[in-house]
């Protein structure tokens, strides 16, 4: 009776399962396995009354009109004027982040700053952004001494909190998500649209799943109600033909036969007071030279809520996911030998001709959430011919 069965209700599942419903005209089943939708971007509020990301802060941020349009079919925005603004806590004096020419002039006395942001509009173009492992390159000493400066008190001890690796050793992708700006622009992100949906991205993902022809069914791991036979899926004892979309980790899936992937996760300490404001207004703050947690988030101020009392707050604890109860998968950890390990799992798939894998685990990724809706919308159209 279905034509289409999601596994995982997060941007990725939520997505492409609202484009086969409504376009495709697909009867559709969601499978999630937590008890709510929303993947890693639910959100709720707390004891307090307080909106709280219960996986971590999601800043929804994009460049694409189309993505946009999209998902403002299902929420209105709170979007920031000035941008998201991120800082770091370096041994007590807060700097902006990504390190600007704003920062720049924190660092240094004016002289020197004026000097040094000369060289660096020289060598590289005003408005322009550079990766800091590119930066490191520079042979002008002068450079080299901004770039150790950055690449010591932002990136190291940050990154080797997060990932327990060094900079040096994770792919250059990742350090460069954050690069050295060579402009006064103390946003964290450089997209047009910048911002979190209005009353919460729960409700966003209870209106999009709200569609005649969608079934959800919450508390349910796939396995459950699939049986992944050699060469075909069942659905109540019958081969299933409709459309597998599966978001989930694919090691997972196949009982990690050929050894667990390797993922970051992370352990969340939620704290509330009774005061106002507990960072200075700050809705993140990065701990890049301190402290076991890499950030701290203060809801109040990322969400731009007014009617509480009190703030909360989460502390991010980075660690080795090892897969025991409980813990969550967050960031695939990519690099040469584990994406020919993900390639390994992949190639088990090629046996379901029906089967699409998509999502940050399914398809061991770093996806931002609008190039995830963007991979779904995609999807979507790829299976109804649209
Ligand atoms: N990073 C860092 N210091 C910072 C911010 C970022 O070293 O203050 C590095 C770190 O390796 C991190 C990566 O840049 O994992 C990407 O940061 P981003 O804020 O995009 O990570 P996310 O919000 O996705 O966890």
């Amino acid at each position: 009776m279905y034509n289409s069965i999601v596994i995982g209700s997060g941007i990725a599942g939520s997505v492409v399962a609202r484009q086969l419903a409504e376009k495709g005209g697909h009867k559709v089943l969601v499978v999630e396995k937590r008890d709510h939708i929303g993947g890693n971007c639910y959100d709720r509020l707390d004891a307090y009354g307080i909106l709280v990301h219960e996986y971590g802060p999601h800043i929804f941020h994009t460049n694409m009109e189309d993505v946009f349009a999209y998902l403002s079919r299902f929420t209105e925005w709170t979007l920031y004027e000035n941008g998201h603004q991120v800082v770091a806590d370096v041994n007590g004096s807060l700097i902006p982040i990504p390190f600007n020419l704003n920062t720049l002039h924190c660092v240094y006395d004016s002289s020197m700053a004026d000097e040094l942001e000369k060289k660096l509009i020289h060598a590289y173009g005003k408005g322009s952004s550079v990766a800091i492992m590119k930066l490191r390159e520079n042979p002008d000493p002068q450079i080299q001494a901004i770039a150790q400066y950055v690449y010591e008190n932002i990136f190291l001890q940050y990154t080797m909190k997060q990932w327990g690796q060094t900079p040096e050793e994770i792919d250059p992708a990742v350090t460069g998500r954050v690069p050295v700006l060579i402009s006064y622009d103390n946003r964290y992100f450089q997209d047009k649209y910048q911002g979190v949906p209005k009353n919460g991205y729960t409700e966003l993902f209870t209106r999009m799943l709200d569609h005649e022809n969608i079934s959800v069914q919450t508390g349910t791991d796939a396995k459950e109600i699939l049986d992944f036979q050699d060469h075909a899926i069942l659905l109540g004892g019958q081969a299933f033909t409709g459309n597998v979309i599966f978001t989930g980790a694919l090691d997972e899936l196949y009982d990690c036969r050929y050894g667990r992937l390797p993922y970051r996760s992370l352990r969340f300490e939620f704290a509330h007071f009774a005061q106002e404001d507990f960072q200075n207004g700050h809705s993140v703050v990065n701990y890049t030279v301190s402290e076991e947690f890499t950030r701290i988030t203060e809801f109040k101020h990322l969400t731009r809520q007014k009617d509480a009392e009190g703030t909360t707050i989460i502390r991010e604890y980075p660690f080795a996911y090892t897969g025991a109860p409980g813990e969550i998968p967050y960031y695939a950890i990519m690099n040469a030998e584990n994406e020919a390990q993900y390639q390994k799992y992949k190639q088990l798939t090629k046996q379901y001709a029906n089967m699409y894998l998509l999502g940050r685990l399914a398809e061991y990724q770093y996806y931002n959430i609008d190039a995830m809706t963007k991979k779904a919308l995609d999807l979507a159209d790829q299976l109804t011919g649209c």
